[in-house]
Parts: C-alpha cells; structure tokens; sequence
C-alpha cells in the first residue's frame, strides 16, 4: 500500500469534490477513513492469513466488488439525507486504495475483480514505492523516500483537484 496517510489524503479530495451541503465535513471523512479501510486486511496478514488468498493482504477487501458494497452500507447507515450521493463517493473513495495500490512497484497486486476473477493485477504505470506494512516502519529513511513519492504521485493531484473544483466553484457563484 501507500502509506495510510496518503490513501486517506486521496479519499478525502474525491469527496470535497462532489460533496453535498448537508454533508460538508462529515462526508469528506468517513470517505478519507473509507479509504484506509481495505488494509485493515493487513491485520489478517499479521495473523498469518496468506498474503495470496481471497481473504490475504489486497485480496477482496481490494476489489470494486468490497468497495460498492461498504460505500452502500456506511450511505444508508450514516448518510441517510444524500444516501445515492454518499454511495457513490464512498465507494469511488475505498475503490481508489486499489488504484492506488496498483500503482505501487511492490508486493503482490490487487484482487481488483473479486469474487469474479481472484487474479491479482498491477498497473502497467507503477510509480510509488510500495510502503512496508505497518505504521511504525513509515518513520524511517525508507519511510521517507516511500512518502516523497506519494507526495509527488497522490498528494499534489489531490490538492489540485480540490483547488480546481473550489475555483470553478467560486466562478460559478460569483
Ligand atoms: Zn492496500
């Protein structure tokens, strides 16, 4: 994976860029938390499930399938006013820690397809230097060259798309 920070970084720009009024701040982070949600698989890798299993690390919590599925349940729990909307961005933001995993150049690939097709896919564009599982190892010097390109891969596209809709937002009401 990119680090937890970042993946929450990508979940959180998507949904301010469609956010509705009723949901200005919630939506935006129960979107960034639902964007780290797929490696709480790694708690399962910790307790030797295997990484290449259906239930193993970027298995089906890593696929479009898981990300429908918790983007419907978290809408119609807690989004009750704008459920259609919250659906939609919660399940793009979880699908976007896949994406974003594939882009990674380390470990195994993403079981995007589960349960349908359980092959593990990549990208073919892998720019991010895959983070090593676990918080504790992101504060060293490897940590550190894993981040600069999550910075320049995830953070600053992020910051962009928030910057471009907040503009075109300000045009549109003034
Ligand atoms: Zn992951």
């Amino acid at each position: 994976m990119p680090s937890v920070f970042t993946h929450a970084v990508a979940g959180f720009a998507l949904s301010r860029v469609g956010m509705s009024a009723a949901y200005r701040w919630q939506l935006p982070l129960v979107a960034a938390f639902s964007a780290v949600v797929p490696d709480l698989d790694a708690i399962g890798h910790m307790l030797g499930v295997p990484y290449a299993s259906f239930w193993g690390h970027r298995g089906f919590s890593h696929s479009i399938v898981f990300a429908v599925l918790w983007g419907g349940i978290v809408a119609w729990t807690f989004f009750r006013k704008a459920p259609w909307l919250a659906w939609v961005l919660v399940s793009l933001a979880t699908v976007s820690h896949p994406l974003l995993d594939m882009c990674t150049n380390g470990g195994l690939g993403c079981a995007l397809f589960a349960p349908i097709d359980n092959a593990r896919y990549f990208f073919p564009w892998r720019p991010i230097n895959v983070a090593p599982i676990g918080v504790g190892a992101f504060f060293t010097k490897h940590g550190l060259a894993v981040f600069m390109s999550e910075v320049q891969f995830v953070w600053l596209p992020s910051i962009g798309l928030m910057g471009g809709f907040f503009l075109l937002r300000r045009k549109a009401n003034g």
